[in-house]
């Protein structure tokens, strides 16, 4: 581990040689035998080490357990298969961690999906960008002001009378100099034409010394969402910025929403997914003993093979001999629940 967070012996995990973290590799490692976390830190590696060295960071400043937490994510997985369709998917524990690559991943997809979702029917769809003047003030104020700005702002009357309601993205960056933080907002919205000038006006009002925003007309839905939801469970790409800053932001962000709706939106879920309730799925035996048994049970290979290729599996197989036999319950196969999210 390269950063002063991470020297500590505290935080130097025991790891195997089949669980090693494919970070420090220069080449394509190989993942045949890897395990399913590994599999999937794989293809977040830079995003999994600003994380690893966040939460290590986090846990030497008074989180104790975050660490931990972080490290756990996704040990423990088995494979289920849907019998309504056939599909095949590894169900997991998770952290819940904000910053955690593996868990961020379907809460963004779902968030764009459901603001595409949105967008695609919303009247006159346009994106509107709040920000405030640059200043030295600490981030968690600048962001509290932002917030309160924005709800000033959605009582004037030239928004109130013109925009039918939207959703809003919270996003942050460093400047070049690396002196001070750009909170701004992005915000879709929907309804009569706004036109630029009196918008400043009204955010000048709000602010009293902002007047710099962005309106423009939305022309393709999927690439305007996929846009604005890069960070829409981070506020930032925690891969730029260096472990004092990533900690800064953690802290400033705490327990803050950092999207939501109004007006018309405002019974919209962002982050609600498809429902596969786990109970209704036939629970296989976990990751790695299936891997094992693929190289000498059919029906083991074929799991491993419609799995690999996101193919639809033979619902009518005896799955008998790969069924799990203890009898807990079924890890959800959901990467989240917004009750459980810890807002680290
Ligand atoms: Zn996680």
């Amino acid at each position: 581990m390269d950063t002063p967070f991470c020297s500590s012996s505290v935080h130097t995990p025991s790891i195997s040689l089949h669980d090693a973290p494919p970070d420090n590799c220069q080449s394509e490692p190989d993942l045949s035998n890897a395990s399913y976390r590994n599999r999937l830190i794989h293809r977040h590696r830079r995003h999994y080490e600003a994380a690893r060295n966040l939460y290590a960071a986090l846990d030497d400043h008074g989180h104790s357990g975050i660490y931990w937490r972080f490290m756990d994510c996704r040990r423990s997985a088995h494979f289920c298969v849907d019998p309504s369709d056939g599909r095949v998917f590894v169900a997991a524990n998770s952290c819940h961690l904000r910053y955690c690559p593996l868990c961020s991943q379907a809460r963004k997809l779902a968030i764009e999906a459901n603001t595409a979702a949105w967008l695609s029917q919303a009247a006159y769809p346009k994106l509107l960008t709040l920000t405030l003047k640059h200043t030295t003030e600490p981030l968690k104020d600048q962001l509290t002001r932002l917030y309160q700005s924005f709800t000033k702002l959605r009582r004037q009357l030239l928004f109130s009378t013109n925009v039918t309601g939207g959703i809003w993205f919270f996003q942050v960056k460093r400047s070049p100099s690396g002196s001070t933080w750009h909170p701004h907002l992005h915000c879709f919205v929907a309804g009569n034409w706004l036109p630029q000038k009196a918008l400043s006006a009204a955010w000048h009002k709000v602010t009293g010394d902002s007047y710099i925003l962005d309106i423009k007309m939305i022309r393709s839905v999927k690439t305007a969402a996929a846009y604005v939801a890069r960070y829409a469970t981070t506020a930032c790409n925690i891969t730029e910025l260096s472990v004092e800053h990533a900690m800064t932001v953690a802290e400033s962000l705490y327990r803050r929403r950092l999207c939501g709706t109004f007006g018309e939106c405002r019974k919209r879920r962002l982050t609600a997914r498809p429902d596969r309730q786990p109970r209704d799925c036939i629970r296989l035996v976990s990751f790695s003993e299936l891997k094992a048994m693929a190289a000498t049970s059919q029906l083991a290979g074929l799991v491993w093979y419609s799995w690999l290729h996101n193919q639809p599996i033979d619902t009518s197989l005896d799955f008998t001999t790969l069924k799990f036999q203890d009898p807990q319950p079924l890890l959800s196969p959901r990467a989240d629940k917004p009750k459980q999210l810890y807002f680290y």
